[in-house]
């Protein structure tokens, strides 16, 4: 056994597999692609056959989703065997030149959008926004997202945030430009060693606040921070943690009525990846006059969109029905009016979906915070 074979094989722990089978039984995937995460652990074993499988397009039809993680009987991460094998392409410079790009825009911006480390600020424009610094000590540091920070359609997450915290009277701050990203689509595109290094400069970065918590607004911030960020000195939580708990002590109050049926979508990394499934629950039910109904596939057997695991940056070949759009039809067969979910890439590949079906007249897709933001009181 070579010494190549030996680290994969203890990297994955491939040989606490028992080829049950469950991972692949679980993962969405399979109704629209070819993915068998049982197969890739079985045929990793072999090293002669690692290359080989490194080039089989399967492999990035894995949307790190997690199912077969929470799935596994013997602890093992299937995902991570396909994100080991995308990093053997990854290495060998063989990428798609959609992810080529969001990887150098990571080196050289600190995010994978290609937009300039200048602008990150731009959402705060014409918000009175507390600025972190790290001779101040703060109760909240809050963690943007480089798509809150840059995307228009979900920049609103920041902005209303900013709102509640100035009306609740809240100890604060955001972090300036030098935001970088936490490098969670970066860990799913298998690029290890550009990760190690984003891990090592946010932690430095992070630890130089004196913060009580750290907040952040995207569930991917969330979980890379929690899981894969050992050092940090301060702990992470979501903001819908964070608002929740607000409501509880009543620091924040709402203005009116929405009487709308409204079907939560649970964010990969939010529910299956950070144990998060009641606080946005608690803040949707809250909302006076709204109706929160369920899909059938929710909590830990919730349907993925499709968003993470660096599929923002590659195509499926399939050409079957997108897992949103079968979202955004079981939403539509529950008769809501919106589909409301906590993580900026399930608002755009939703969107996409409900739009693309053209259900825009009757129904919308929302970020919690969207919701907050027009109904309470700010
Ligand atoms: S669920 Fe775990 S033990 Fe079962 S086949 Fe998949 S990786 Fe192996
Ligand atoms: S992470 Fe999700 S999409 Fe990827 S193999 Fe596991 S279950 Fe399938």
């Amino acid at each position: 056994m070579s010494t190549e074979m030996q680290t994969f094989t203890e990297k994955y722990d491939l040989l606490g597999c028992i080829q049950c089978g469950r991972c692949t039984g679980g993962c969405p995937v399979t109704v629209r692609a070819n993915l068998n995460v049982r197969q890739f652990v079985n045929d990793a074993y072999d090293e002669e056959k690692l290359e080989e499988l490194a080039r089989l397009a399967d492999i990035w039809d894995c949307t790190a989703c997690h199912t077969c993680a929470v799935r596994c009987p013997k602890g093992l991460k299937p995902l991570e065997v396909l994100i080991g094998l995308r990093s053997i392409i990854v290495e060998g410079g063989k990428v798609e030149p959609t992810v080529r790009d969001a990887l150098q825009s990571v080196l050289l911006e600190g995010n994978p959008w290609e937009k300039s480390r200048a602008a990150r600020s731009d959402w705060m424009e014409g918000l009175d926004v507390k600025i972190a610094d790290s001779e101040v000590p703060v109760e909240n540091l809050f963690f943007v997202c480089c798509t809150i920070a840059y995307d228009p359609r979900v920049r609103m997450v920041a902005q209303n945030m900013v709102k509640i915290l100035n009306k609740a009277g809240i100890d604060y701050a955001f972090l300036p430009e030098d935001e970088s990203c936490c490098g969670s689509e970066v860990f799913t595109l298998g690029e290890e060693g550009l990760f190690e290094m984003q891990v090592e400069d946010n932690t430095e970065y992070l630890n130089e606040f004196d913060a009580k918590r750290i907040i952040t607004l995207s569930p991917h911030c969330f979980t890379t921070f929690k899981k894969q960020y050992p050092d940090l000195k301060a702990p992470v939580i979501h903001y819908t943690q964070f608002l929740a708990e607000l409501l509880k002590e009543e620091k924040i109050s709402w203005k009116g009525e929405m009487p709308k049926k409204i079907v939560y979508h649970d964010p990969c990394y939010l529910g299956k990846q950070g144990d998060v499934y009641d606080e946005p629950r608690e803040l949707l039910k809250s909302i006076p006059g709204a109706e929160l109904v369920e899909f059938e596939r929710c909590r830990e057997r919730s349907l993925c969109c499709e968003g993470g695991g660096g599929k923002m940056w590659v195509e499926s070949e399939s050409k079957k029905e997108r897992l949103a759009d079968t979202r955004i039809k079981d939403a539509k067969a529950l008769d809501a009016d919106i589909v409301a979910v906590a993580c900026p890439f399930c608002v755009l590949t939703l969107e996409d979906a409900m739009k693309g079906l053209g259900y825009e007249e009757e129904m919308r897709v929302a970020e919690i915070m969207e919701l907050l933001g027009e109904n309470l009181d700010i």
